[in-house]
């Protein structure tokens, strides 16, 4: 006898992974459910800084003119200040010949973006049930998964079937670790971070900063309505210096710094610190019988890319068509298919994981960022490149030839 669906494909989480998967397949027409266990508007730990390419998948979601509407900020580039001291700018609108969908990125608190995108997938067609946390995976007495238990807002205990459930539920997905699938560290070292809001802090422009540290880096960026995200990243091997109280290890940190404490002399801090970690992890793969993982579930970015939510977007929008495909056919041929979707993810961020390693090796090696910095500073031509590649718009080969890397990392030790 058929069993009864809840749904199609059921997606546990709604943030933007999740809601681009759900608005991808809803479109479609395909029956899909979102879960999430919070309650939306709800904050996301998050530097909050989004791509140019990031606004491409929002305007086809439908959903950009109604996050231009609730003021975001815009962004022209990036600074990286090296632990000596060296600054180098690179902008998204420059002379190389690429240009993104946009010249600009977008700074807006997550409070406010996660709703609009998540309603972006309501409005395709997707049903959305908020306050709903998903315990496990139901599996119907083989190893296919054929839905998820959860515990509903009445907090009781319901198996919700589908034919294929996708775990968009995040850094600790439950979905993926059921799964078996999530293996440890692909970057190193291992990190956690501190973020909150500021407001008056002085000398924040239209260029996102990262400041590279010794001991971690220290990132700002304006989020738009006079708030500035702030966020220190340290090596988990330093998360005991942390000791008591988080507000403390934060403002010690600016103190402690003169270039940013003279900056920060009349800022006023306006949420709380919250903390997150450590978040070095990757999926072995993105698929299972029955089951698909997608954005943090299935890999996680270094925040110093600030990849994460495009990563989560265009993830979705790359799952999408394999499941459509997978729900047309038996289980017989889901291997080869998912299989693609594996292909299709290496073939889209494959560049970008063998470029966070190495920015993770320059920010564990000082003596590499260094080197990085003093070039860029004389060099704008490469800032605006590495600036593109991590707008979205520029393939990562462009600067992943050797030739390049020696340029960046090694040359400035012989020059004067
Ligand atoms: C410190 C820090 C700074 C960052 N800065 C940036 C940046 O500037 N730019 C950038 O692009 N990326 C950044 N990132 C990464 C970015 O935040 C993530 O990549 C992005 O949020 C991934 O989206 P997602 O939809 O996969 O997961 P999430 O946004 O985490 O959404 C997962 C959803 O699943 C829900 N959920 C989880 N578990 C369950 C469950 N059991 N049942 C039901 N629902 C569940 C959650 O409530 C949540 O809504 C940063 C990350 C960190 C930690």
């Amino acid at each position: 006898m058929a069993q009864h669906l809840d749904a199609e494909v059921i997606v546990v989480g709604g943030g933007p992974a999740g809601a681009s998967t759900a608005c991808a397949l809803a479109r479609e027409g395909v029956d899909v459910l979102v879960l999430d266990r919070a309650r939306f508007p709800r904050d996301k730990v998050c530097a909050e800084y989004l791509s140019p390419q990031a606004s491409r998948i929002l305007a086809d979601m439908g959903v950009l003119e109604e996050i231009e509407r609730s003021d975001p900020a815009h962004l022209a580039g990036m600074m990286v200040r090296a632990p000596n001291g060296k600054t180098a700018e690179g902008r998204f609108a420059a002379n190389h010949g690429f240009r993104g969908f946009r010249d600009k990125g977008l700074a807006i608190r997550r409070t406010i973006l996660d709703e609009i995108v998540l309603r972006g997938a309501r409005s395709a067609g997707a049903r959305v049930e908020e306050s709903v946390r998903v315990t496990d995976l139901a599996r119907n007495g083989s190893a296919r998964v054929s839905g998820v238990n959860t515990i509903a807002p009445d907090g009781q205990p319901r198996t919700l079937r589908a034919r294929y459930v996708v775990g968009a539920d995040g850094l600790r997905s439950v979905i993926g670790r059921r799964l078996g699938l999530v293996k440890t560290s692909r970057i190193w070292p291992r990190r956690i971070a501190l973020v909150t809001h500021y407001r008056n802090v002085q000398g924040v422009t239209d260029i996102g900063e990262m400041h590279v540290d010794y001991d971690g880096y220290f990132g700002i960026v304006d989020v738009g309505h006079g708030k500035m995200n702030v966020a220190v990243v340290i090596p988990m091997a330093r998360a005991r210096e942390i000791g008591e109280s988080k507000t403390e290890f934060f403002e010690r940190w600016i103190a402690s710094r003169p270039h940013l404490a003279e900056r920060f002399a009349g800022a006023e801090r306006i949420t709380p610190v919250r903390a997150t970690g450590p978040f070095a992890t990757a999926s072995r793969r993105a698929w299972s019988p029955g089951a698909a993982l997608v954005g943090d579930a299935a890999d996680f970015f270094d925040p110093f890319t600030g990849e994460g939510i495009y990563a989560a977007l265009r993830g979705g929008e790359l799952l999408a068509p394999y499941l459509i495909e997978a729900l047309g056919r038996t289980p017989a041929d889901e291997g080869k298919l998912l299989s693609g979707y594996d292909e299709a993810r290496k073939r889209e961020f494959g560049g970008k994981w063998k470029l966070e390693r190495i920015v993770g090796m320059a920010i564990a090696y000082p003596y590499f960022m260094n080197n990085a910095a003093k070039l860029l500073s004389q060099r704008k031509d490469m800032a605006d490149l590495l600036v593109g590649v991590a707008g979205d718009f520029i393939p990562p080969s462009v600067v992943l030839s050797p030739r390049f890397l020696f340029t960046l990392f090694i040359s400035p030790a012989f020059r004067t």
